[in-house]
């Protein structure tokens, strides 16, 4: 049986965190009462003129920026033209023949880089509400900035369209131009599939599916549509070029309509808007405006800091965590200490996305990098630095106030046999469960040894010590 390959192309469209919309002042904020976001231009009515949100441009650069693109410095808007409810003016102002950004690309954990074709900007529509037998439509969404991202047909796996999709949000994030939140809509994909036998050259006939708005869905859609056209080339019919859609339910791709052309669109100049100029000056103050993004910063981190892999990937997927990470490991000898605090203790905490995106912590960095200098100036051990972390995460206070001067050197050697020598006679059942062979049964006594010590005693220390003193 012949083996085929996968060529995918994804276009992401992704709505701009700007205040207002792209053409007017009205807010961009996502819900609200339908019909309410909205005023005479951006429900297209005759006689208003748009004006271009300079906003949007200037977010569109720093997505291209950090995307590797060219930014033209000269673009302009397009009408694209179409008939369909969602869409007042019956055109959608876009970008056809001159984008604001070209030519960059993604790279992947595995090297390949994806790459982008374009960037461009464009107007969200409005959104229809179906209604038992009624349709409803709600233009709150309509004149919302996007921009849509056209990758190259550089992708060959399923895992690597979604590790394509997680990379953009993942930047797009950072750079603060979209919280990109799928289950809003505020980041969606349209996915264009083909395959072909492996070895070939040339591509096959694609299909696209619209709108996909979860990564569990696109991964089902693509490997539905893969196996769908497989079936088809190998039992001798042919793929036909068309826009599908995805089926929730059955789990499957349905087709909706045939593929437009762009003519069917006839694309023309936007009369109502200038040419858009970019400047020099204004792509080198975009540029210094970019932060260090999430693949640098988690390479950085590797390198400099001696980081782990896995802790740099956990890192730097919030930009608010990174900035954290690096103000409270100022001057402290182990970084992965600090790490280990926002990994272990931190997230343990913090449930979903949304949380961790916002990570707001009682601890401020300025105190966990305190109480990390203790443990580095060997005044408190690692057990007495997480108890005293958990006590500052319920209670926001500084370290000072929580551990006490006599707390810090930890424990003299006397009070440490004095307590272990406790802690076994009031433990016999555990002893002689240990010398019966019961490794697990020295942790009950040890643990009586913590908590008679309130942390202070080193765990490892102790161990060694309680297993002299039973074994003697
Ligand atoms: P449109 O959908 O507007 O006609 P394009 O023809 O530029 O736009 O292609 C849209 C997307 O389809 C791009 O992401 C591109 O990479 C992808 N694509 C183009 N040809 C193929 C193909 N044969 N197989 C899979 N994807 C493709
Ligand atoms: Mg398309
Ligand atoms: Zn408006």
């Amino acid at each position: 049986m012949t083996k085929y390959e996968l060529v995918c192309g994804l276009e992401t469209h992704i709505e701009l965190a700007t205040k207002t919309k792209i053409f007017c002042s009205c807010t961009t904020e996502f819900g609200g009462e339908p019909n309410t976001h909205c005023c005479p231009i951006c429900i297209g009515l005759p006689g208003t003129l748009p004006k271009l949100n300079k906003r949007v441009v200037e977010y569109a650069i720093l997505a291209g920026l950090a995307t590797n693109c060219e930014i033209s410095r000269i673009s302009k808007m397009d009408r694209k033209n179409y008939v369909y409810p969602d869409l007042p003016k019956a055109y959608q102002i876009s970008q056809y023949d001159m984008p604001l950004c070209k030519n960059g690309w993604v790279e992947l954990s595995n090297g390949r880089k994806i790459r982008l074709t374009r960037i461009h900007i464009e107007e969200d529509a409005g959104k229809l509400v179906h209604q038992r037998s009624n349709t409803y439509v709600d233009y709150n969404r309509g004149g919302v900035p996007l921009i849509e991202i056209v990758s190259e047909p550089d992708i060959r796996s399923i895992d690597e369209a979604k590790e394509y999709l997680e990379k953009l949000q993942l930047i797009m994030r950072f750079i603060g131009v979209s919280d990109c939140k799928m289950q809003e809509g505020s980041m969606r994909c349209d996915v264009n599939i083909s395959v072909r036998p492996v070895g070939s050259e040339e591509f096959g006939t694609r299909t696209e599916i619209k709108n996909m708005n979860s990564f569990a869905h696109m991964a089902k859609a693509m490997d539905y549509e893969i196996n769908r056209q497989i079936d088809l080339l190998e039992s001798g019919e042919q793929v036909v070029q068309e826009t599908r859609r995805y089926n929730e339910e059955e789990e499957s791709t349905e087709s909706m309509r045939g593929k437009e052309d762009a003519h069917d669109y006839r694309y023309f100049r936007e009369p109502d808007l200038v040419t858009i100029q970019v400047s020099e000056e204004m792509i080198s103050e975009l540029k210094k405006k970019l932060p260090e993004l999430p693949q640098q910063k988690a390479k950085r981190y590797m390198e400099e800091l001696g980081l782990p892999e896995a802790d740099a990937l956990l890192l730097t997927q919030y930009r608010r965590i990174s900035e954290y990470f690096e103000a409270a490991i100022k001057g402290v000898k182990n970084p992965k200490t600090v790490a280990n605090c926002i990994i272990g203790q931190m997230f343990s905490r913090l449930e979903g996305e949304g949380a961790k995106e916002n990570f707001s912590v009682k601890v401020t960095p300025e105190n966990l990098n305190a109480l990390v200098r203790l443990l580095d100036e060997g005044k408190i051990r690692m057990n007495l630095l997480k108890a005293t972390l958990e006590k500052m995460l319920d209670t926001g206070k500084k370290p000072s106030e929580l551990i006490s001067e006599s707390d810090m050197g930890g424990l003299d050697p006397d009070a440490l046999r004095a307590a272990c020598e406790q802690a076994i006679s009031a433990n016999q059942n555990a002893v002689s469960d240990y010398l019966g062979g019961k490794e697990k049964a020295l942790k009950a006594i040890l643990g009586t040894v913590m908590k008679a010590t309130r942390g202070k005693a080193d765990a490892i220390e102790a161990e060694k010590l309680l297993v002299q003193l039973i074994k003697k």
